[in-house]
Order: structure tokens, then C-alpha cells, then sequence
């Protein structure tokens, strides 16, 4: 089985209610924070998950609402490991992951220089080991696999999706993008898809152009719902909602996706949670 929690369901404007973008999968053991959006630390103490106890770090792509909380994550998961000699945390993502990682070390220079200074425990930087991929397997550790594959996010680019299997489950992770061969090749046969939704009937008409933009490079709750019946998978898990779901309405978002896939939808507030079983 893996488990799927729903950190964070906002976009780039702040939410009281809605975290930034961000999905926690837990499997054999493992847990995977995929993007990690405002909040996303809070929103995985909720669950009790610390930023110590990751396996690694995804990151779809390098937009600032999906790495909001990177220093965050590095700080935290640094000063909270008491193991006397940690392991790097996996930071696995596009390739210019490594130039953002370097350059939140160097904003969090002076940070890490007085914790260095201050605990006799503290002797070296956060230890990191990025990785940088867009297609192929990037992990394959105790029946954990996954592989990652190019997604359509221009001007974005590169961006990727993860696919995550373990124990004959696999889970999807589709980012933001419109739809494409290669989400559609990496999606294939999975057990679930979590996809980023857009409401495009929506944002059309909303003066500003800027916000309008926004549907050039994602896909809409429909088009999510069409790469999802396309690849064959058992349930869509709609996240990252744009505009944020009004409460009361969640029934006509999932009515639009169910006039594109049969499978099962899932959608909902943060924490929202989802057991995915081989099927
Ligand atoms: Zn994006
Ligand atoms: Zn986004």
C-alpha cells in the first residue's frame, strides 16, 4: 500500500486554509515529500512527519510556489537530525535544482555559520546529495522504485512527473503541466494520479490578463481527468486548485472531472488522505 496526504492544495496566493503545493507519499517505511509549498512543514507535523524523517525531497519543477519552503526543509531537516553521523538528504529534481539548492545554502550562509559556531554537535554544512533528471529511474531502494519523466509546463522547463511504485502499487505524480505523451506514457496503468487543477471555465474570466495566463500551461480539472482515463489509472487525486475550492462546491469539481475519467476522484482540504492498493 501507499499512502497519499495531501500537505498542501493552494497555489501561489496565500490561503488561510490551503497550504502551497506539496504531497507527502509514505511507503515500506519511505516518505517522499514531493514540492514543498508555504506551510509544508506545518501541515506534515500535523500527520508526524518531521523535516528529519524524509527519505528525500521532489521537486516537479523550480516555480516558486513549489519550493517556497526549501530552506526550510534543508534548515530544519539539518537541525533536527541527532544521529551522530547523518545521511545527505536526496534532493531529486530537474536539472537548475542544484543552482537553487546551492543558492539557498548561500541565503541560509550566515544561518548555518552560527548554528556551526554555536553546537559543538554541528560541524558541517546541511549534507545534501542532489540529483538532476528528466527521464528514468532515480530511486530504487528496499522495493521503493521510482522513475521520473518529462511533463509540459512552458516556459517552464524542464519540468517532471514522479512515479512511485512499491509492493505492486504505483502512484503518479504529475505536477504542473499540460497534458502530454510523456505524462501519459508515465501514468500508464498506475494505481493513481495526483494532477494539479485548473479551473479554466473560471479563471477566463477574470480581467486581469496575468491571472488569465495561468491557463496556458496547466491543465484544467477536464483535461487532468482526460490524461487520467487516457493512462488507465484507478483514481485521479485533483491538488493545487486554481481558484481555491469554494466550500460547498467540491461536488461541481468532481462532476467536471467525471465527464472525462470513470475511475475514482478524489479531492479535498489539506490532509486529505488517500490508501492506494495495487489494484
Ligand atoms: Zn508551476
Ligand atoms: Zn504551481
Amino acid at each position: 500500500m501507499i499512502e497519499i496526504t495531501l500537505l498542501g492544495t493552494g497555489s501561489p496566493i496565500p490561503d488561510p486554509n490551503r497550504a502551497g503545493p506539496s504531497t507527502l507519499v509514505r511507503a515500506g517505511g519511505q516518505v517522499f515529500l514531493v514540492d514543498c509549498g508555504r506551510g509544508v512543514l506545518q501541515r506534515a507535523a500535523a500527520v508526524g512527519v518531521g523535516a528529519a524523517g524524509l527519505s528525500a525531497l521532489l521537486l516537479t519543477h523550480l516555480h516558486s510556489d513549489h519550493i517556497a519552503e526549501l530552506g526550510d526543509v534543508i534548515i530544519t531537516s539539518w537541525v533536527t537530525n541527532f544521529s551522530p553521523d547523518p545521511a545527505p538528504l536526496p534532493i531529486i529534481g530537474p536539472p537548475g535544482t542544484a543552482a537553487v539548492v546551492q543558492a539557498t545554502l548561500k541565503a541560509f550562509g550566515h544561518d548555518i555559520g552560527y548554528r556551526i559556531a554555536h553546537h559543538a554537535d554541528l560541524n558541517t554544512p546541511p549534507p545534501i546529495e542532489i540529483h538532476e533528471n528528466t527521464d528514468g529511474t532515480v530511486w530504487d531502494r528496499d522495493d521503493v522504485t521510482i522513475r521520473v519523466a518529462p511533463t509540459d509546463h512552458r516556459p517552464v522547463a524542464p519540468t517532471i512527473g514522479f512515479r512511485i511504485g512499491y509492493g505492486g502499487a504505483s502512484v503518479v505524480l504529475a505536477g504542473d503541466t499540460v497534458p502530454c505523451a510523456t505524462l501519459d506514457e508515465l501514468a500508464s496503468g498506475a494505481d493513481a494520479l495526483v494532477h494539479t487543477a485548473i479551473r479554466k471555465d473560471i479563471l477566463m474570466h477574470v480581467p486581469q490578463q496575468r491571472v488569465k495566463d495561468v491557463c496556458d500551461y496547466h491543465s484544467s480539472v477536464q483535461e487532468a481527468a482526460a490524461t487520467a482515463q487516457r493512462a488507465g489509472v484507478g483514481s485521479l487525486i485533483m491538488t493545487h486548485y486554481v481558484p481555491a475550492i469554494v466550500p460547498g462546491q467540491e461536488n461541481q469539481w468532481r462532476a467536471l472531472a467525471a465527464t472525462e475519467f470513470s475511475g475514482q476522484i478524489e479531492l479535498g482540504d489539506d490532509l486529505h488522505r488517500v490508501e492506494v492498493q495495487p489494484r
